[in-house]
């Protein structure tokens, strides 16, 4: 999921920008998307499931109309989750005024403070978490003097990974959980309007200049007074940030805590080179997540990296699943071997992670019908062995194929030569240009940043690895 908001003074064109900063942070989310223009205290938005460019005709963009701020939002949503009424952002009309509000995460009491609120005479339309943002927010406006000291006082209840942007008639308030599990940064246009993003590479796209992240536990206020940092949250809890941003979610041209995706990714596969070096003629990566790392398990072991897998780009919300009963496979449509790379050879598979496997054994078979005479297949992520309760869809460990069968099993199973995982203690040292102090790797090691509820069907996981995987 991905949060993208905008804050100036003079009237422009919000929504068109709002959708190229979507645009640009697609891969974080594709089951549907919004945007909520404020021109003046009037909100006009428009949100529905599907990807950016399938959503947001020019049409829409232009009935959305010009304004001083907007928020938007990508979100990835699993079954039951996925359709219209679970988009964001959610527009909420309270006893003191409106607010919009979207967010990147998950939280790890939604279902108590959900039960909580219900007591109290609630009604919730969704299967989202943002709901409850929105309830605790509004309920903790009646009490406070402003939207942003009502949103610091929610923040006491709200336990989980979150980055969330509320808009105001007047505001754009960005914010980031206690442990900074997701990212979240500012920038400037030339023309003084601020961009909010849950990436670098959407400011980018935009022309704003990168600012600073938002800290965690931060509370950022945007508004005609300038740039307001609340920080009554700050440096309660250990900086945590997600170190699947680096290995999987994040573009590879965003920079995350003054670190680069792209340069942590080709660092997971050097470490991978060094610690399962194999005798092989060429290095090949799983697109799109799997290449930098392959680069750099190329550089370190000296094996020549070459273009072994073709990725269809152009399969969307409307591509049509064959199922099991017809004889094209999902992944020969996704995924085509170059054959003058990989026959007669020797070939090192670098893949992004490996959660369930199934795919797995297809690309492999894939590769040797394609004349690769040994496989070995290397994972720039650890073996994941816990669910992830932070808005990641990393399931319970009957999905987890580590969870089931060692690498050399799992060699069997893909029909590979051999299996190889990034060890746990190199994944900390990913981001080691960069300023994080610590990061959550709970998915591989089980030390949650957070308390974890009792029971897993419990939670939500709102964004999805990849089918099957
Ligand atoms: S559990 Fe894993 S995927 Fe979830 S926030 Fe932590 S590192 Fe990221």
């Amino acid at each position: 999921m991905a949060v993208f908001g905008i804050f100036g003074t003079k009237t422009a064109n919000v929504a068109s920008s709002t959708y190229y900063g979507l645009y640009a942070l697609q891969h974080r989310g594709q089951a549907s998307t919004g945007i909520v223009v404020n021109d003046d205290g009037v909100f006009h938005s428009y949100k529905d499931s599907g990807l950016t460019n399938e959503v947001f005709t020019p049409r829409i963009l232009e009935d959305l109309g010009l304004g001083q701020m907007a928020l938007g939002n990508v979100r990835y949503g699993t079954s039951g989750t996925r359709d219209r009424v679970n988009a964001e952002p959610m527009l909420v009309n309270h006893v003191k005024g409106r607010l919009a509000i979207s967010h990147d995460g998950a939280l790890v009491n939604y279902a108590e403070l959900r039960r909580e609120l219900e007591l109290e005479g609630a009604i919730f339309h969704t299967a989202n978490d943002v709901e409850v943002f929105a309830y605790m927010i509004t309920k903790a406006r009646l009490s406070e003097p402003s939207t942003e000291d009502a949103v610091c006082k929610a923040m006491e209840r709200l336990k989980g990974g979150y980055s969330m942007l509320i808009m105001s008639p007047q505001k754009l308030i960005a914010a980031r959980d206690e442990n900074g599990l997701h990212p979240l940064c500012y920038g400037i246009r030339d023309d003084g309007e601020y961009v909010v993003s849950s990436e670098t590479c959407a400011l980018n796209t935009v022309g704003a200049t990168f600012v600073r992240e938002v800290e965690p536990g931060e509370v950022v206020v945007f508004s005609k007074e300038g740039v307001k940092s609340i920080r009554t949250h700050c440096g309660k809890k250990p900086e945590r940030l997600c170190v699947f941003e680096y290995l999987y979610t994040a573009r590879p041209d965003s920079v995350i805590n003054g670190c680069s995706v792209h340069l942590a990714r080709k660092r997971a596969g050097a470490f991978l080179a060094k610690a399962h070096p194999v005798e092989a003629d060429v290095v090949i990566g799983a697109p799109d997540s799997g290449i930098d790392a392959a680069i750099g398990y190329a550089e370190e072991s000296g094996i020549p990296y070459g273009l072994g897998l073709i990725k269809n780009k152009y399969i969307g919300r409307t591509f049509i699943d064959p199922g099991q009963s017809v004889r094209e496979d999902k992944v020969k449509i996704k995924l085509n071997p170059v054959v003058e790379t990989v026959k007669g050879k020797r070939v090192v598979l670098v893949d992004d992670s490996i959660v369930r496997g199934t795919t797995m054994v297809r690309v492999v078979k894939l590769l040797r019908d394609a004349g690769a005479t040994e496989i070995h297949v290397r994972s720039s992520a650890p073996e994941f062995l816990n669910p992830c309760y932070y808005g990641t869809d990393i399931g319970s460990k009957e999905e987890l194929v580590a969870c089931k069968y060692t690498p050399a099993d799992m060699a069997k199973m893909f029909g590979a030569e051999s299996v190889g995982f990034l060890p746990i203690e190199d994944v900390v040292k990913l981001g080691e240009s960069g300023t994080c102090k610590g990061y959550c790797k709970a998915c591989f090691d089980g030390n949650y940043p957070t308390e974890v509820p009792a029971d897993d069907n419990d939670n939500k996981y709102d964004h999805k690895i990849s089918e099957n995987k």
